[in-house]
């Protein structure tokens, strides 16, 4: 499969893992947009959250309570943070892999403009 969070997945390229289990695995992002920026994944090759069905609500549930815990270790709580997902062209999605930024250690304006 040539997708790249696969191959990060795969431990096949590098990455600053920060978190996994048997769903999900974190990394830092490698163009950070903000001190902390995490790139939080599903390991199975989900192109985003259009394909998501019914049986994956748990999975996203587990996802965002993740990268609560992960914001929390991170020191970002506190001050606060942003957890988005780019679905598609339009909202500028480059890798066709499901994933969700963890966005802080600054303050964040216009970013979803
Ligand atoms: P998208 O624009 O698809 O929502 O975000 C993809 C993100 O993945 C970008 O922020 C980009 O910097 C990051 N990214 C792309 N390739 C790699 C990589 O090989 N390693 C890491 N750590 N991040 C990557
Ligand atoms: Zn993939």
């Amino acid at each position: 499969m040539d997708c790249i969070f696969c191959k990060i997945v795969a431990r096949e390229i590098p990455a600053d893992v920060v978190y996994q289990d048997e769903e999900l695995m974190a990394f830092r992002d490698i163009q950070p947009q903000a001190p902390k920026h995490i790139v939080i994944i599903s390991k199975t090759h989900i192109i985003s959250i259009a394909q998501l069905t019914e049986e994956q609500q748990e999975f996203i549930g587990h996802l965002i309570l993740v990268a609560r815990d992960i914001a929390e270790k991170e020191g970002i709580s506190n001050d606060g943070y942003r957890l988005t997902t780019n679905c598609g062209a339009d909202a500028g999605q480059l890798v066709p892999h499901l994933h969700f930024h963890l966005l802080g250690g600054r303050r964040l304006s216009d970013e979803l403009a």
